[in-house]
C-alpha cells in the first residue's frame, strides 16, 4: 500500500501551502514558553477541538492563574478552571483532566516536566502516557514539538494519508511517514499536511484540481474525475 508516494511527494505538499505557526496552538507555546508543562496543556486543550478554540481557552486559563505552573492548577478551584477553558468546550471534563494532570505532575515530578527534554524518545513517551489524559496522540504532539522522533497523525493527516494510500491506521500512517523523512523534517511536514488538510485536502469537496499529487492519488484516480 502506498509504494509510490515518496519523500519528494511530500515536500511538495509542503512547499504548496504557506504554515503560519501563530496558528497552530501546541508549537506556538512550545516556542513561546520552552516550558514542557505548558506546551502539554495547550496540546490536551486542543483535543477535539480547534488550534483557535483552544489557544483561546490557553490566553484565559493564563488570565486567570497569571503562569500556568503544576501547582498553580492544581490550587485552582476547579470551577474557575471550567470557566476559563470554556471556549475550548467540554470544559467541565477537561477542566478535571487538566487538575489531575496538573497534581500528577506535582507528586511525581515535583512539579517539573522539563526533564523529559533530555529523555529518549521511548522515555520521554513512557513519562507522558503514565500521566492521566494523556494517550499516544497527545503524546507524539508533545514530543514533535520538543523535537523527538515522533509523527502525530491527526485527523488530517489521517484523511489525506488514507486518500493518498500511504496507509489506513494511525500507526501505518505514522511509521510510514517517519521512515521517509529525517527526524528534523517530522515537524516542518506535520504541521505542513495539517495546513494541507485543512486548504486543499478538504474532508468535503477537496480542491483536487489545485493539489501537486493529483496524479498520484488513489481517492482521485477512484473518484471517476480523471
Ligand atoms: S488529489 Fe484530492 S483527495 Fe487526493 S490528496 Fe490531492 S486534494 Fe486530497
Amino acid at each position: 500500500m502506498g509504494g509510490d508516494i515518496y519523500r519528494e511527494d511530500l515536500e511538495r505538499i509542503a512547499l504548496s501551502v504557506h504554515v503560519d505557526l501563530e496558528r497552530f496552538v501546541t508549537p506556538n507555546i512550545f516556542r513561546t514558553t520552552r516550558d514542557v508543562f505548558k506546551t502539554l496543556v495547550a496540546t490536551v486543550l486542543s483535543q477535539n477541538t480547534s488550534d483557535r478554540n483552544a489557544l483561546a481557552a490557553y490566553r484565559r486559563l493564563e488570565e486567570l492563574l497569571g503562569d500556568i505552573t503544576p501547582q498553580g492548577l492544581a490550587a485552582a478551584p476547579l470551577e474557575d478552571v471550567e470557566e476559563a477553558i470554556r471556549p475550548a468546550g467540554m470544559h467541565k471534563v477537561r477542566a478535571r483532566k487538566l487538575k489531575e494532570l496538573a497534581a500528577a505532575v506535582l507528586d511525581r515530578f515535583g512539579g517539573n516536566l522539563n526533564r523529559i527534554g533530555d529523555m529518549s524518545t521511548e522515555s520521554a513517551r513512557q513519562v507522558l502516557l503514565s500521566l492521566p489524559g494523556v494517550g499516544p496522540k497527545t503524546a507524539d504532539v508533545v514530543l514533535v514539538n520538543l523535537g523527538k522522533s515522533a509523527f502525530p497523525v491527526d485527523t488530517h493527516i489521517l484523511r489525506i494519508g488514507r486518500r493518498l494510500g500511504i496507509g489506513n491506521t494511525y500507526s501505518q500512517i505514522s511509521g510510514r511517514i517517519m521512515s521517509m523523512l529525517p527526524p528534523s523534517e517530522y515537524l516542518r511536514v506535520h504541521l505542513a499536511l495539517i495546513q494541507f488538510g485543512r486548504e486543499v485536502c478538504r474532508a468535503r469537496r477537496p480542491l483536487c484540481d489545485a493539489c501537486p499529487l493529483r496524479d498520484k492519488c488513489k481517492y482521485y484516480a477512484s473518484s471517476g474525475r480523471r
